[in-house]
């Protein structure tokens, strides 16, 4: 388990061992949604082309 910064609002994220490159995670203090790009280094972009629909 690892963890970095949220880029959009700086909180701590943690990643999972077993998170893979293209994952999807969730900033737990701001909601935004994160694809991991690259695990070495650690790197998450915010998804930008959201639908907005409904969960
Ligand atoms: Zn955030």
């Amino acid at each position: 388990m690892q963890t970095t910064q949220c880029p959009i609002c700086s909180s701590d994220i943690i990643i999972e061992e077993e998170a893979a490159e293209k994952d999807l995670v969730s900033c737990l203090n701001c909601g935004a949604e994160l694809e991991i790009i690259t695990l070495h280094p650690l790197l998450l972009e915010p998804l930008q082309d959201s639908t907005e629909e409904d969960k």
